[in-house]
């Protein structure tokens, strides 16, 4: 199988080649030539998590032996990282809603599922398609991915990740996380800006020709860790077939009975690959894209118009602060029938007046397969206090979103059909956001905040966000939010 960009049908990559480089030259993302038809479900189904993901991502990954893919899988998703053989167990709740934890790795959210394994297969990769030169992982985080590539990737041999994160965007405990990260490989560093400054910004640096050469001349080459790179999409494909998989196990599911999923969404990978799972045959039905009150989505989804001249709002689920959701081009070029030419048409208008509407075709098509909605940190909150108070489930701000906008998926379109809700961090990790949805005092420091949310819940919080109190801050710098492309120089070549 290879790869091609969404705005230039002529790439062709291998899967190795598309995740050394991360994004395609021109400034589209790769996706594969081809959707390959999913094992039965009856087989998988027989299988441990580590070897339905070999399965699923060998027919994506078909430059890497399987044995190399098998022993990458296997040392990413180690039952002492993930707490257990299933990395992503599911909780079920009243009316047929069935939570997916994809939070028990070891930075507490959905990230690392994808970020453990990245590293081995960057690895492989550079040992398949490489060229020997060093990769250097530049990541742009709105909390949850750059602590996941951090821990992911620090101490790879051959590998030196840079993070940047917004100053004032991210929870204590993110921050903590990020600025405590040991390892001989990393820097971190805040910038004064969102999200969508250091991604767009981190994004003009993997397409600057002239700083690719002066990298290449140090022996030197970005790549990416976030969701840009196929190596991060193809293993949350996993997770949606092998949770299909379990509720047919448990006999929660008929074969074939249509399953709703309702994701939390920010840069929109998570809900893609749902997207992908089903395009590959998994019997999914509506997708529910959960949005905060930056529900640039929910508009899009509903209206066709893409429109990001608007207020950017920091709130309390901040891993889904986003404006410029970037998977969102891969749905618009499978939607738009592979038409790259529209593609490239969209975000060219997207850079120049920040805007863009789809035709009725491609309009048509996304209100079919999916259901937008939103809800602010009011109703984030009391989603959270419900939750507890009527199911003794934990959630985390993200999750409740979900949750609460799952509820109204329900009660505006009548579809009660089975809903798989991915539960994307642990409460812990936003302990005092839960704290104060839970209309409790809030303490002093975000550590006394875990004994409290512990004694509360009586459910013992992750031990690695307990460890972090003990922990030396290595990282304090900050730079303006211009300034990402002089950093990264300093720290490269000095
Ligand atoms: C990253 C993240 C999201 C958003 O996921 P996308 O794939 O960017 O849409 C939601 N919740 C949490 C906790 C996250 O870390």
């Amino acid at each position: 199988m290879n790869y091609t960009s969404t705005r230039d049908g002529e790439v062709r990559r291998s899967a190795a080649h598309a995740i050394l480089q991360g994004l395609s030259s021109e400034g589209g993302l790769f996706v594969p030539d081809a959707f390959p038809a999913l094992d039965s479900l009856d087989e998988l189904s027989q299988l441990p998590y580590t070897e339905r993901a070999v399965r699923i991502l060998g027919q994506f990954l078909t430059d890497f032996p399987q044995d190399l893919l098998r022993s990458c899988v296997r040392a990413a998703y180690a039952p002492e990282k993930f707490g257990g053989p299933n990395p992503a167990p599911i909780t079920s709740l009243s009316g047929d809603r069935f939570l997916l934890e994809l939070w028990h790795g070891p930075t507490c959210a959905f990230k690392d599922m994808a970020l453990q394994l990245l590293p081995h297969l960057m690895t492989a990769s550079e040992s398949l398609a490489g060229d020997g030169r060093k990769i250097v992982i530049l990541t742009a985080t709105s909390g949850d991915t750059g602590k996941a590539a951090l821990e992911g990737f620090r101490d790879v041999p051959g590998i030196r990740i840079l993070v940047f994160y917004p100053r004032d965007g991210v929870s204590p405990m993110q921050k903590r996380q990020m600025a405590t990260q040991e390892g001989g490989n990393v820097s971190v560093c805040a910038i004064d800006g969102n999200f969508d400054d250091a991604q767009s910004a981190v994004k003009s640096i993997f397409t600057d020709a002239a700083l690719a050469e002066r990298l290449e001349q140090a022996g030197m080459r970005f790549s990416s860790a976030n969701s840009i790179n196929w190596g991060r999409l193809a293993p949350q494909i996993v997770y949606y077939v092998s949770a299909y998989c379990d509720l047919l196990a448990e006999g929660k599911l008929r074969p074939g009975q249509a399953l709703n999923v309702c994701v939390p969404t920010g840069n929109f990978g998570n809900l893609l690959a749902a997207y992908y799972a089903k395009k590959m045959g998994l019997p999914l039905g509506r997708l529910i894209c959960a949005s905060n009150r930056n529900r640039i989505l929910t508009d899009f989804i509903r209206t066709g118009v893409y429109d990001r001249n608007r207020d950017f709002y920091t709130t309390i689920s901040p891993s889904m602060d986003i404006l410029i959701s970037s998977n969102l081009e891969r749905l618009l070029y499978s939607l738009s029938g592979e038409d790259c030419q529209a593609v490239s048409g969209w975000y060219r208008q997207l850079a120049e007046t920040g805007r863009f509407q789809v035709g009725d075709a491609v309009r048509k098509k996304l209100s079919a397969e999916f259901w937008g909605g939103y809800c602010d940190d009011g109703a984030t909150r009391a989603a959270i206090r419900d939750a507890f108070r009527q199911e003794r489930y934990l959630c985390d701000p993200h999750t409740a979103v979900a949750v609460k906008v799952c509820r109204e998926y329900r009660e505006e379109t009548g579809d009660h059909a089975p809903v798989l809700i991915a539960s994307t961090a642990s409460p812990y990790k936003f302990g005092m956001s839960v704290l104060e949805a839970l209309e409790q005092p809030l303490p002093e420091s975000e550590y006394e905040g875990l004994r409290a949310l512990e004694a509360l819940s009586g459910m013992e919080a992750p031990a690695p966000l307990k460890a972090l109190e003990g922990k030396e801050v290595r990282f304090s710098g900050s730079v303006p939010r211009d300034g990402i492309k002089e950093a990264v120089l300093r720290e490269l070549i000095g």
